[in-house]
């Protein structure tokens, strides 16, 4: 039976019946069949979340109240993080460990956001004699929240709890890709005392459900988190509504190892921040900018780290889990194929494994591309998989140049032993 839409507390099909089917990436076999939410489906969720803003069992509630029922969601998140890891591990394909960070992270968000349910405070603004003016901070309304499929109980969690603590209701839309966590999500919710109607979900695919939620007229808010194009179409879809936005977008990050670094811990430091998630993180460590000293000896260390990572299913817990999608698979094979025809080298990896008992799964090698520039297309370009460029430099201007010739900016990481030379570049850093 297919796993159904969360709307109004209720478990209920899409109102034309449609399906979709979620596959696991570590061997390309179904893992679930979901209710596919149409354009309708938004509305009647758009619509129950308002019906729980004017009601008293959410709307009018205590905001401690409020934060005591995240709080059981919280507990709820750790007392069957097991499951819910194992769920997402499956869905996404990430190492087990890494899924089960992600259920913690996720719980924390409600405990964290709990404690501030109570705290919403406004001011008090001296204005003179004969004036008393004061501020009230109010829920904005209905927080449509589109999440994507690299951390999706995570990032669900990072949207949808602080929006539940101020007051709001909400509409949750997961990626296709992986839609399974949120959808336990909303149960979960609704366990620990949700009201009906506060917190909706409703999977989907972008072109349909999720255009659907962006340029619906009766959301108040909108938290939108992907790929750049996608967040520009929806934010000018939530324009025509005047309607906020807070857009979570793709990145480029560099890593800048210095010849005085302690070689060893930034190996691991910047293995770990390409690699985590299979190089399918906002901020993963995606260019790596080496001092031309230390490149033959570190590019030696990091290239022996990545040929001895283990691959395989999230859930027998490797060192690198499969890729989304074959689509994505072949989309990171084109730029691999696009940095070696710009003159990049392959230090490491650069193709799927050959083990045979990988074949049906969407699996890419850690792959190292040396001799990069920063123009080409591999320096400039989000990939999403697990492929580190890398570029020399010789000074710290010219590593500040570096990092910043991007349209990025999401994170950065110094590698140096000197404080002085770790706060000069930091401060360059955009
Ligand atoms: P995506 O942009 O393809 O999709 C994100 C979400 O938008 C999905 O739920 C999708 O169904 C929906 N969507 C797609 N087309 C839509 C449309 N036309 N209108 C409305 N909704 C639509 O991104 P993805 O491939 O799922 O995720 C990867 C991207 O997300 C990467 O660029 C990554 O850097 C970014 N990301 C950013 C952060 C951050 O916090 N900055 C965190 C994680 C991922």
């Amino acid at each position: 039976m297919a796993e159904r839409l969360i709307i109004n507390g209720e478990r209920v099909d899409a109102s034309d019946g449609g399906t979709f089917d979620v596959f696991d990436p570590s061997s390309g076999e179904q893992l679930a069949t979901v209710a596919k939410a149409t354009r309708e489906d938004v509305s009647r969720a758009v619509a129950a979340a308002h019906g729980a803003m004017a009601s008293k069992a959410w709307g009018g509630i205590a905001p401690a109240e409020r934060g005591r029922i995240m709080n059981r969601i919280a507990h709820t998140l750790r007392d069957r993080a097991e499951e819910l890891a194992t769920l997402e591990s499956r869905d996404n394909g990430k190492p087990l460990r890494q899924a089960r960070t992600d259920v913690q992270v996720a719980a924390r968000y409600f405990e964290f956001f709990a404690g501030i349910a109570d705290k919403i405070m406004g001011n008090t603004i001296p204005l003179g004699p004969g004036f008393l003016d004061f501020t009230v901070r109010e829920p904005i309304g209905v927080s449509a929240q589109i999440v994507p499929w690299n951390y999706p109980i995570q990032i669900g969690a990072r949207g949808v709890a602080p929006a539940l603590a101020a007051g709001c209701a909400v509409v949750l839309k997961p990626s296709s890709e992986a839609p399974m966590t949120a959808l336990r999500l909303g149960e979960i919710g609704l366990e620990c005392g949700l009201p009906p109607g506060a917190l909706n979900v409703v999977p989907g695919t972008g072109a349909e459900a999720g255009v659907a939620l962006a340029s619906h007229p009766d959301i108040n808010q909108l938290t939108f988190t992907g790929s750049v194009d996608v967040g520009i179409g929806v934010a000018k879809l939530a324009a025509e509504n005047v309607v906020p936005v807070v857009m979570e977008l793709g990145g480029k990050s560099p890593n800048v190892v210095f010849a005085d670094a302690d070689l060893e811990l930034a190996v691991q430091g910047v293995s770990t921040a390409i690699f985590q998630n299979a190089g399918q993180t906002c901020s993963a460590g995606s260019r790596l900018l080496v001092e031309r000293k230390a490149h033959d000896a570190f590019v030696a260390k990091l290239a022996d780290r990545a040929r001895s990572m283990r691959i395989g299913p999230g859930v027998s817990d490797p060192d690198l889990g499969p890729i989304i999608s074959r689509k994505q698979l072949e989309t990171v094979e084109r730029y691999v194929a696009i940095g070696t025809k710009e003159g990049a080298a392959i230090a490491a990896g650069g193709a799927r494994p050959t083990d045979a008992s990988l074949g049906r799964g969407y699996y890419f090698q850690p792959t190292l591309l040396d001799r990069v520039t920063p123009d080409m297309r591999v320096a400039q370009e989000e990939i999403f998989g697990p492929v580190l460029a890398m570029i020399v430099f010789d000074e710290l201007d010219e590593a500040a140049d570096i990092a910043n010739r991007s349209q990025y900016g999401l994170v950065a990481g110094i590698w140096t032993r000197d404080i002085n030379k770790a706060m000069s570049l930091a401060s360059r850093l955009k």
